[in-house]
């Protein structure tokens, strides 16, 4: 189980299968990627097994058909839902505007997916986590802040119970990353002219030493050239900024 976001000026797809492979040592059951083309598609490409399946896969649809600077990885740790190929994440809203990973347990994910079901959403897994992506997309098209990528994640976020560390990436705002963790772990790589979110710094740490750790509640939103720390209510914090002086 293992995450990782990035935003930057280099491809999103070598970056993210090198810091997936990086964190297999954690343990995992399917692997997957999603990459924003700047063009408002998110393609994600997602397997069962051992992430050679993935990559395997990967080179079947063609690298130049992921190409993009915006992108999020994800292997699993099955807990809701066999390790499956549809289970396996990113999980995408339907219109395929959103993409989420996640690493962790949305505790009330039950109540909200029947919330969701009665309001007509078709669900394509058995997982707690496509929740999370169906609520984005309707806060996102109906909520308060529609239209608003970042405020529509924190409404979101707000919903969620339980233990988790989530990524969201939107078709339409290629160069965003909301990332946000409660009781598991988030890390923030900063590069120049490049930001990543992670699980851990072995994601990046060949590409910077400069980090940032989230503590408890606490949300990042990235850009190429920023990042914001927030609670879940939007009010700045900062995080736990760190050197990374060690050689794994
Ligand atoms: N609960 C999620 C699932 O079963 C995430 C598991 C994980 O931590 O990888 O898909």
């Amino acid at each position: 189980c293992g995450i990782v976001g990035y935003v930057g000026q280099r491809q999103a797809l070598d970056i993210v299968v090198e810091a997936l492979r990086r964190m297999e040592y954690r343990g995992y059951d399917s692997a997957g990627v999603a990459i924003a083309d700047g063009h408002g598609h998110l393609t994600v490409e997602k397997k069962a097994g051992r992430l050679e399946n993935l990559e395997k896969q990967i080179a079947e649809v063609g690298a130049d058909n992921l190409r993009g600077t915006t992108g999020m990885g994800h292997t699993r740790w099955a807990t809701h839902g066999q390790p499956t190929d549809r289970n396996a994440h990113p999980h995408q809203s339907l219109n395929e505007k959103f993409a989420v990973v996640h690493n962790g347990i949305i505790e009330n994910y039950a109540p909200l997916r029947d919330e969701l079901e009665n309001l007509g959403v078709d669900f394509a897994s058995d997982t707690d986590t496509e929740t999370a992506v169906h609520l984005l997309r309707r806060e996102y098209e109906e909520g308060p802040h529609a239209g608003d990528f970042v405020a529509s994640a924190y409404a979101t976020l707000r919903r969620l119970e339980g233990a988790f560390t989530v990524v969201f990436a939107s078709a339409d705002h290629p160069g965003t990353i909301v990332a946000a963790r409660r009781s598991t772990p988030l890390v923030v790589g900063v590069g120049d002219g490049e930001m990543f979110v992670a699980s851990d710094v072995t994601a990046f740490i060949e590409h910077t030493r400069d980090a940032v750790e989230l503590g408890q509640d606490e949300v990042v939103v990235i850009t190429a050239d920023s990042f914001d720390i927030t609670d879940f209510d939007g009010n700045p914090t900062g995080g736990k900024p760190f050197h990374i002086d060690w050689d794994l």
